[in-house]
């Protein structure tokens, strides 16, 4: 059987997490791991672990994270797909990604997935720029030049995909200047409303 098929057998279900960098989707994903159960895939930690594995890409895909510029939609749904399969959950929080249009149709296209829902950080960018500068992850994106590249991509770019969704109502917006626990507390309202519903 194919990967469409494999997945669809799964019955995979799938919440896209989005916001800027430094929003916040990391931290409450692991969150929402623990208490609700899902699988968390970051697709820039599957980037950064394929540039680790010396793939043949892993060059190619180093210089565009180094300049916040989007991987090819190809080489990221391969992995996430990869990786939805590998693992024997059929819940996967998909944190950020899609990152534009073009990211999304490919998605959807290629898995034959809808997300159930998307769940977006909203920060303001002065909140997420002191975040990222104050994390020191030992990323190489994490320096002021390459963080101001990865906020204007993330507007004009990824803020499209959360209003394409937001039509299909199909947007939680969450504020998430807040502290760690307030945030988290929204967000249990988000994912105690979806498990309710037996989805
Ligand atoms: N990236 C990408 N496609 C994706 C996810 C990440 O090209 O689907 C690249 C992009 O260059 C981005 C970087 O990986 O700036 C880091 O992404 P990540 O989500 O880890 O960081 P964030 O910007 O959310 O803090
Ligand atoms: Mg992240």
């Amino acid at each position: 059987m194919d990967a469409v098929g494999r997945l669809k057998e799964k019955g995979v279900k799938v919440v896209f997490v989005l916001g800027g960098p430094g929003s916040g989707k990391g931290t409450q994903c692991a969150n929402i791991v623990r208490v609700f159960g899902f699988t968390h895939l970051s697709a820039g930690d599957l980037l950064r672990a394929e540039i680790k594995s010396g793939s043949e890409n892993g060059t190619m895909i180093q210089n565009m994270i180094k300049e916040g510029k989007i991987v090819p939609s190809e080489v990221t749904i391969k992995l996430l797909e990869k990786a939805m399969l590998e693992n024997g959950n059929d819940k996967f929080l998909i944190d950020g990604f899609p990152r534009n249009e073009e990211n999304r149709a490919a998605f959807e296209e290629v898995t034959k997935i809808e997300p159930e829902f998307v769940l977006f950080f909203d920060c303001p960018e002065e909140e997420m720029e002191r975040r990222l500068l104050g994390r020191n992850q030992g990323r190489d994106d994490d320096n002021i030049e390459t963080i101001r590249k990865r906020f204007k991509v993330f507007l004009e770019s990824s803020l499209p995909v959360v209003d394409y969704y937001n039509l299909k109502g199909k947007v939680r917006k969450v504020d998430a200047a807040k502290p760690i626990d307030d945030v988290f507390e929204s967000v249990k309202v988000i994912f105690s409303n979806f498990s309710k519903k037996g989805a």
